[in-house]
């Protein structure tokens, strides 16, 4: 049982004021797994305060000696990297060695690469008679989702403090313990007062009275794009800068000269990773109309590969190391854990009941109980086929292992349109034997990253939506310019 009554602000364990505290359930056997507390207006403002406080001395220090505390920092993290798997492991329902590998191992790498992405930023330069500068924007405040919690904490944190800002991070209050850690890693590493703070609770308790505070710069948001738009509308009140990383109905596009027994297999995989809940999910996959019910035969054996599992069951001989390029691809046999919570589980079944009642077909799994899950917020990986672009299991983000067959008439461009038939633009994948052809296709799709073929997740490459996926970008060195303002400085005639 983790009970945790305090928030991190200003370098100190700051005792929540508020005997109010949220509970956490472990989603394999949903028992409850701990507390955290449920913070107060006061305590956000506590935090933006201790925020400001320290950005003049942090802002102002050198990139080496920045680099020189995140490197300690993230030390400190890595000496938790088995607690904090085991602990992911337990609040969101991953697969142990899922949470070795990816939800602990990405974070672990993101945090490694700053100093590296921090030498590829052009701090200054001249223009004509004028000097221009990459400073700190400012106080930020992260906002995070429960999906892989400390990826998207990283993603925000590692490069926010690498540039100089100081940070106020509320995490999801459905994963908050590996922030917990992630708050002892840094008083551990003995960052400077202030310079990163931690407040658990709601969101529309203390979230939004971050989002709102007017000596808050920006906000980086990652979550549903109901909730990214309120904090759009919040934030801009106060006209802050706003990065967005919202939902997807990604399309992984089969061109009919692909592999179709290989590419529907993987496409299966590709749409039930983390059971589903990944917002560049493959949700969609189109495939030539005649070869439809081929593709569904594939698809329905191909389910196999995906068991439901207890969670903390594999945990034996997998340690978390830092995230690698060869670890990055995807095997297409992977075990599956339930999802994050009762209410989750009640949508995805919900969706599922949708699809069927609007005439879709079920090529395997459904909305009921698996077997031998009678606790736990499992749902069964589940296809459907005879989709047509109105129904909400095609057009809505299920965040669950849900996947539809979608067929197009054959032609690329008919695969094109419905591919870009949907308010989102996150992510997309395009599979050919003809790599020319498929980057043809992959440029047509209107979304912020497309794969082509086996491409994998690329840790170092821009991250971010078109459309209604959000707005702006990180990881790489794209995500350490999130971060930067721009000053030009007119120089006086010499
Ligand atoms: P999910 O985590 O299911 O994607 P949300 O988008 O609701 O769902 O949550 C993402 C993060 O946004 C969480 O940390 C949550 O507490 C926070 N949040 C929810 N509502 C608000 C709000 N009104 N203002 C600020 N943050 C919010």
């Amino acid at each position: 049982m983790y009970d945790r009554e305090s928030h991190y602000i200003g370098g100190r364990w700051v005792r929540a004021a508020k005997s109010d505290r949220l509970v956490v359930h472990n989603p394999a056997d949903e028992a409850v797994l701990g507390h955290v507390p449920a913070g107060t207006p006061d305590e956000a403002a506590l935090a933006v305060a201790a925020a400001v406080r320290a950005f003049d001395d942090w802002a102002s220090r050198s990139v080496a000696e920045r680099s020189e505390v995140i490197r300690r920092f993230t030390a400190c993290l890595k000496g938790r990297a088995a607690l904090l798997a085991k602990t992911i492991t337990e609040e969101v329902g991953s697969p142990a060695s899922f949470s070795a590998r990816v939800q602990v191992g990405l974070p672990l790498l993101t945090f490694d690469s700053q100093p590296t992405h921090a030498s590829e930023i052009v701090w200054h330069q001249r223009v004509g008679h004028s000097m221009v500068l990459r400073e700190a924007a400012g106080v930020v405040v992260a906002i995070t989702p429960w999906n892989y919690p400390l990826h998207q904490i990283a993603a925000k944190i590692a490069p926010a403090l690498m540039v100089g800002c100081t940070v106020i991070l509320k995490p999801s209050e459905l994963a908050p313990f590996n922030a917990y850690l992630l708050a002892e890693a840094a008083d551990e590493a003995e960052l400077p007062d202030g310079v990163l703070n931690v407040v658990f609770g709601t969101g529309a308790g203390v979230g939004s009275s971050l989002v709102a505070h007017p000596d808050v710069d920006v906000v980086s948001f990652t979550g549903s794009n109901e909730t990214g738009r309120i904090v759009s509308e919040l934030a801009s009140r106060s006209v802050k800068q706003v990065h967005l990383e919202l939902g997807g109905k990604s399309p992984n596009v089969v061109l009919d000269d692909a592999d179709l027994e290989q590419c529907v297999a993987e496409g299966v995989a590709r749409s039930m990773v983390n059971s589903g809940q990944t917002c560049t999910s493959l949700s969609r996959l189109l495939v030539p109309k005649r070869l439809l019910s081929q593709a569904e035969e594939i698809a329905a054996s191909a389910v196999a590969n995906h068991p439901l599992v207890d969670p903390s069951a594999e945990v034996e001989g997998i340690r978390p190391t830092v995230y690698s390029d060869k670890l990055a691809h995807l095997p297409t046999t992977f075990a599956l854990g339930p999802l994050v919570s009762a209410n989750q589980r009640e949508r995805v079944v919900d969706f599922i009941r949708r699809g069927v009642h609007d005439g879709a077909r079920l090529v395997a799994g459904g909305p009921q109980r698996p077997s031998g899950f009678d606790q736990g917020y499992y749902v069964l990986p589940t296809i459907f086929s005879n989709t047509t672009p109105d129904m909400s299991i095609v057009r809505e983000e299920i965040f669950g292992p849900v996947l539809c067959l979608q067929a197009y008439d054959g032609s690329d461009d008919s695969a094109v349109t419905m591919a870009n038939e949907t308010p989102y633009g996150l992510a997309a994948a395009v599979r050919s034997k003809d790599p020319e052809r498929a980057l043809a296709v992959a440029r047509r799709i209107r979304a912020g990253q497309v794969e082509i073929n086996q491409a994998r997740f690329n840790p170092f490459a821009p991250f971010g939506g078109f459309k209604q996926s959000g707005h702006g970008r990180e990881l790489g060195t794209w995500g350490l310019e999130a971060f930067l303002q721009t000053k030009s400085i007119q120089l006086p005639p010499s």
